[in-house]
């Protein structure tokens, strides 16, 4: 089930670490990292479902909290963390063609997936797995984004209607088609294929769900 798109990881220049379960996640992350090394992550269920959270801020690390300076917002940390060795976070959507997609309102994340950290470590649990780009971003409108924006209780279409506001005229919407909400957090769109910087990025590829 996971040949294809390990494969196609790989071939993107994309480390893949296979994990069994959950369980196994944070024994893997814990290889990954050298004692002091500086490490941050975005906001993520999955990191907080495998134990990789309480284990990057378990002290033995220089953790940079997104959240320290109290709105989450503050560009000094973001600017901060974009020179940290190890970024931490999950995907909205992998393609079976080993392609990251990842939708952003604020951006920090996006910004350190693409460039900055020396390394990028994604948890990825089998859930997010998609045929395609385009299934990736319907992904995104169907899943990931009305959950988090219930999660983060802002209020937005997508947090009453249970699916991006653009669904309720098409089935296939334009990728970047939602609301005018203020709240909104489908702003920019990237899509991680060949990476120059070969191994930069690491994903730990799941065999449970994780997340959303
Ligand atoms: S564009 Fe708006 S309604 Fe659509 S998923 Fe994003 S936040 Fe929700």
């Amino acid at each position: 089930m996971y040949e294809n798109v390990i494969q196609n990881l790989k071939k993107n220049n994309i480390n893949v670490i296979f994990a069994e379960n959950k369980e196994k996640v944070s024994s893997i992350v814990e290889g990954l990292l050298f004692p002091g090394a500086t490490i941050s992550s975005g906001g993520s269920v999955s990191l907080s479902e495998c134990g990789v959270l309480d284990l990057i801020k378990s002290g033995k690390y220089n953790y940079i909290d997104r959240n320290s300076n109290g709105d989450g917002k503050t560009s000094n940390i973001f600017k901060e963390i974009l020179d940290c060795d190890f970024y931490f976070c999950s995907s909205n959507a992998l393609t079976e063609n080993g392609e990251l997609i990842n939708v952003d309102g604020f951006c920090n994340r996006i910004s350190a997936i693409s460039f900055g950290p020396k390394k990028v470590v994604m948890i990825v649990g089998k859930n997010k797995i998609v045929k395609d780009a385009e299934q990736g971003f319907l992904r995104v409108k169907r899943i990931a984004a009305p959950l988090n924006t219930v999660r983060l209780c802002l209020d937005t279409p997508c947090s009453k209607l249970g699916h991006c506001i653009s669904l309720e005229k098409s089935d296939t919407p334009g990728i970047t088609e939602g609301c005018a909400s203020k709240n909104r957090i489908c702003r920019n769109y990237l899509i991680s294929g060949m990476q120059n910087d070969s191994g930069r990025i690491t994903v730990i590829l799941v065999d449970d769900c994780l997340g959303y």
